[in-house]
This record gives structure tokens, sequence and C-alpha cells, in this order.
């Protein structure tokens, strides 16, 4: 029902198909949903997505890379739930990058949670690791064209890709909704980032190498608005007060408010910008293909610094880390 424009006539906002009052009228499917129905269609959509696209095996370790956010602390409710029927192991890794006033305080509600589901959390920082906050980063950034969100979102899959492989993880399993995967498909197409865009999907796994640990997304097809209704409903322990104050810099900031406004007046977009993605991505891959041959399309070396996967003589984490003058990591 997903994406379909609500039904002609009038449809009732306010009452569930049960009967029971609304929670949630939800636009794109013309439908609205009491508390127990809303909660069973998200929990119903996330299991169907992990199905769909064999997203966890039997036993698998699964990483969550949790922020203390809604999303990502979603993501770790539901695998828990899921957990002793797939007899998962569950590890939660949270990157602290250094954001002063939001990830200290997102912190705290990860460790709450992480103690009330009894799942271990481990917590890298870029302190630590990269040797700079991306506070201190950004206070000298000596490339100004270089946004926060470019450190940030590079380094921060490096270390989360590391430690899960440190604990052993088959999978790495992120927060993004159907708004962040929106967003992304909009931003390579504004890129004409191709090669990313053909990596984009429930399962991404960028390519097939035994270093890298792949990431998949449970949330995918669930609106952030209804993550953020869930997980109030289920009185999760995430940070639901705190925005990063990076973010507004960012290109994926602008395409987030126009997307929202389309939605707004034509619920659904969102919806058919993943869903008409994922109809033409396997024309994408072929024609990659054709391009350069399968080879170069997947072609996968080591990083001259630290050893890590990259397609580059030098990976984007240590391009980076020379720009703003921080030390490499031995290699692993
Ligand atoms: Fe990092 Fe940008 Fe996200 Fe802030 S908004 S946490 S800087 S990626």
């Amino acid at each position: 029902m997903t994406g379909k424009k609500a039904a002609k006539g009038a449809a009732d906002t306010t009452r569930c198909e049960c009967g029971k009052p609304a929670i949630i009228f939800r636009a794109y499917e013309g439908r609205a949903l009491c508390k127990a129905h809303f909660t069973g269609s998200v929990e119903k959509k996330v299991l169907a997505t992990i199905k769909k696209h064999r997203l966890i095996a039997r036993g698998d370790r699964i990483a969550v890379g949790l922020s203390g956010g809604k999303d990502s602390s979603l993501v770790l409710w539901l695998l828990k739930k899921l957990q002793p029927r797939l007899g998962l192991k569950l590890h939660a890794i949270l990157i602290d990058e250094g954001i002063s006033g939001y990830r200290n305080v997102s912190i705290e509600y990860a460790r709450r949670f992480c103690e009330r589901l009894e799942v271990p959390l481990n917590i890298v920082s870029f302190k630590e690791k990269v040797g700079k906050t991306l506070d201190e980063v950004m206070a000298s950034n000596p490339d100004k064209d270089i946004r926060a969100c470019t450190y940030c979102g590079v380094w921060r899959r490096d270390l989360l890709n590391k430690a899960a492989r440190e604990i052993g993880a088959d999978k790495i399993a992120i927060g993004h909704n159907l708004d962040d995967e929106a967003q992304s498909i909009m931003a390579n197409w504004m890129h004409g980032d191709v090669l990313r865009a053909a990596r984009i999907g429930a399962k991404a796994a960028i390519v097939d190498d035994d270093t890298l640990v792949p990431r998949i997304k449970p949330l995918r097809e669930i609106p952030e608005k209804e993550v953020a209704l869930y997980a109030l409903l289920n009185r999760l322990d995430a940070d639901f007060h705190s925005d990063c104050p990076y973010a507004p810099t960012s290109l994926r900031w602008e395409i987030r408010e126009m997307i929202n406004e389309l939605e707004a007046k034509h619920p659904g977009t969102k919806y058919n910008i993943v869903r008409t993605f994922d109809k033409v991505q396997p024309a994408i891959k072929t024609s990659l293909k054709e391009i350069a041959g399968e080879a170069a399309a997947q072609r996968i070396g080591r990083c001259g610094r630290c050893g890590e996967a990259t397609s580059q003589a030098m990976c984007k984490a240590c391009e980076l880390r020379e720009i703003v003058k921080v030390s490499t990591p031995p290699p692993p």
C-alpha cells in the first residue's frame, strides 16, 4: 500500500480501521492507524525489508552503529526483539566525533539504552583514533571547502568498520530511514556520482572485500517521522532533542528541506524516489560494467598509508587526515 496516493473521497483521518482513535494519518497511504496497528505496521515493514533483501542470516553477529538518536536506537530495539527468533549476537558501537552539546548528550542515552537491553556497547572516539575531535578539526579547518559532514562521514564509516571487524561482526546495522535514503539518492544525482549511486541500497556492501563489513539498513522503508513516533510510543531511551550543530551546513540539509516540502504537497514522494531508484539501479550497474568493465567497477586495492581497502592509492580517511595533519594509524 505504501507510496500509493490517498484514496479518493473523504478518508477518516481520526479513526483506525479497527475503530480505535488514530494516532497517525499516513497521507501516502490514505490510512489512519491506532497505536497498536501503527506499531505492528512498522515492525511488519522492517521485517519485510529484512526478508526481501536478505539482510540477516540466522546466528549473525550484528554490530549496530548506535548514536543515541532515535533511528539507530530503533534498529537496536527491533533487532533485540528478533534476537531470540534468529539467534543473533548483538553489539552496539558508538562513534564519538567530539561534537560538544550534541554527542556528549546522546552518548548518555546510548549507555542507558544498552544497559536496559543488555547489549555490550563499545565507544570509539575521533579524539583517540584520529587525534582530534570534530570540533577541533573545524576550529582550524585548513580547507574551508571541506564541510564538517565530509570529515565526519568518512572517519565515522572507517572507524565503525574497523570496530565491527574487531568484534567479528558479520554485518553493521545502521539507522538509515526512508528520508535518509531518498536524500542519499538525490545527493548522488546532484553530485553526478554514478558509481556511488550504484552502491545505494538496503545492503550497502561497497565491494566484495573481506575487510569491509557489509552495512544493512532495516529502516529503509520507514519515514523519519514514523521512526520518531514509534520511538516515543515505545519509550526508547533516545535523544529526541539535540541536533548536530553542523547539520545545517551540509548539502544534505538543503535536500532534506526540499524533499520534505515535496512530500507535504505530494504524499508518497519519498517512497517514489526510493522505489524508482531501485527499479533503475540494476541498469546503472550494468551500464557501469559495460563502460568500465567488471574489474574496474569493482576494483579494490589497499591504501598505501593505512592498508585499508580503497580503489585509490590513498583512502579518503587518510587523505582527510593528511589535510588536517593528524597521524595515520598503523596498518591492520
Ligand atoms: Fe556528522 Fe554532519 Fe551528521 Fe553532524 S550532521 S553528525 S557533522 S555527518
